[in-house]
């Protein structure tokens, strides 16, 4: 445990920009089931706040950890306890990152699926308990597609095993799914039986396509979606984020409202399903280009890795994660389009457009989101809803969305929900004012 005062300001924050109001008690680093045991023991004797910390790599303020509470950080707890290449599955502790998993895993021709474009810095607990999604999500699942159990540390203290080691099962309740997106509020995930998938075999193809504007670029995507081929990765980029992150690698500009589809193609299959994307793709893009070389490929998605700089390089960021069906996606960016011209603010957006997931960058000046801008991304949350989307598809509630929870749930599940919150946590001691924040704090912008 530490008090030392660098520890706790690093705790009050993620990578949301909203850090908590007030810097923690503490933080214990937890290297053991029994640590986080007696974390937790004791804060109940207590009724101390506790929040569970992974890598602090979140965009919903879930993990920030403030005044008179404790800051749980398992990022110690790393081990890999068991592969089973038999069984496809591995038993992890909650502090291992995406990408370290992944690196051992593929030297037994394994990989667990879901890859968070963070995953070479976010946790596999914290990739649970947010449910993170990514790239390959469309093709290959998300990460309630790929976790057969969870060990939970309980508010008391208590330890569950919940979940089983088999393909199959469906003894009572599914407390699992339940804990996968629970942002830290129901208990601390210690231990995670995962499903993986053997290595795909085959070529990787990559196309990328040019249109003339976002919404033919989400038409066309939607298209390949409705002809049943299934991209392992399927990218869209609307002319503002394709401009900012050629900028900061130093590429030309594209033309004017020029917007960019990038796909890939992987497993046996790959080079017939890109020929026939390729095709789909002609009929309504300026430009295609298409290549079975892996290295080009990488160099293709490299402009949409540059996001994030690119985004920075804009000024600062609010990044936004509604979810729609897949065929109302030109739709939804119709919406951003209105809410740009409405409110007056700069709302650069990708999509994983394979899944309807899109991310709508607000940008402003300064540290805090000035609530103009919070006016324009409640628009925007309110047109997702009515296009039958959704509020997040990855990255979770946290301090950030939970005013607008109650929105989408409806009330009656609203309540259950909390409902549900009570008996996990009666003293209300884990991540309080997180995802379930009482009605009458609702009224306030975060
Ligand atoms: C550059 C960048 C790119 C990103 N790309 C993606 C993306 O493509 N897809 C995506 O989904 N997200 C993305 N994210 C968001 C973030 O990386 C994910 O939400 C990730 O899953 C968080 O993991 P973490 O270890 O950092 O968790 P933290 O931020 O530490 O915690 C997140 C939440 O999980 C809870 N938590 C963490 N560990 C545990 C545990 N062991 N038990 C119980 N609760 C726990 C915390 O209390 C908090 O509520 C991105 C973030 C960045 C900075």
């Amino acid at each position: 445990m530490t008090t030392d005062p660098d520890a706790l300001e690093a705790a009050r924050r993620d990578r949301s920009g909203h850090a908590a109001a007030e810097r923690p008690l503490a933080v214990v680093r937890a290297a053991s089931i029994d640590d986080v045991r007696a974390t937790m023991r004791i804060a109940s004797e207590t009724t101390t706040p506790v929040v569970t910390q992974g890598a602090l790599t979140g965009l919903a303020g879930a993990a920030n950890a403030g005044g008179g509470e404790i800051a749980l950080s398992v990022a110690d707890m790393t081990r890999i306890l068991d592969v089973s290449p038999d069984d496809q599955l591995a038993v992890v502790e909650p502090g291992i990152l995406n990408a370290a998993l992944n690196e051992h895993l593929a030297t037994h021709g394994l990989w667990w699926a879901p890859d968070p474009a963070s995953r070479e810095i976010s946790t596999v607990g914290g990739n649970i308990a947010t449910g993170a999604g990514g790239l390959l999500c469309a093709k290959y699942g998300v990460t309630r597609d790929a976790v057969l159990g969870v060990d939970v540390v309980l508010a008391d203290g208590s330890l569950v095993r919940m979940g089983h080691r088999s393909v199959k099962g469906v003894t009572g309740l599914d407390l699992t799914s339940l804990m996968i997106g629970s942002e830290g509020t129901l208990g601390v995930i210690v231990g995670a039986t995962l499903k993986l998938r053997r290595t795909v075999p085959g070529d990787v193809c990559t196309l990328t396509a040019m249109f003339p504007s976002v919404r033919e670029a989400a038409a066309a995507s939607s298209a390949v979606t409705a002809s049943g081929v299934e991209p392992a990765i399927m990218e869209l980029m609307d002319h503002a984020s394709l401009s900012a992150a050629c900028g900061v690698l130093g590429l030309d500009a594209p033309t004017s409202g020029a917007s960019q589809l990038t796909i890939q193609t992987d497993g046996p299959a790959a080079t017939a399903e890109a020929e026939s994307i390729a095709d789909i793709l002609r009929r309504r893009a300026s430009e295609v280009r298409v290549t079975r070389d892996r290295a080009e490929g990488e160099e293709l998605l490299r402009i949409r890795r540059a996001m994030h700089p690119g985004m920075a390089s804009l000024g600062t960021t609010l990044i936004e994660d509604v979810s729609v069906p897949r065929s109302r996606m030109a739709e939804m960016f119709d919406e951003i389009a209105r809410v740009e011209r409405d409110h007056g603010v700069r709302i650069p957006t990708v999509a994983h457009a394979g899944d309807g997931n899109l991310h709508p960058n607000f940008i402003f000046d300064g540290e805090e989101v000035p609530p103009g801008i919070w006016e324009a991304a409640d628009d925007l949350f309110r047109a997702a809803i009515r296009l039958g989307g959704t509020l997040t598809g990855e990255h979770g509630i946290g301090v950030l969305k939970s005013r607008w929870l109650a929105d989408e749930l409806g009330e009656k599940q609203w309540q259950l929900q909390r409902d549900i919150k009570n008996v996990f946590d009666p003293q209300g001691l884990l991540n309080p004012g997180k995802v379930f924040a009482p009605r009458d704090e609702l009224l306030q912008h975060p």
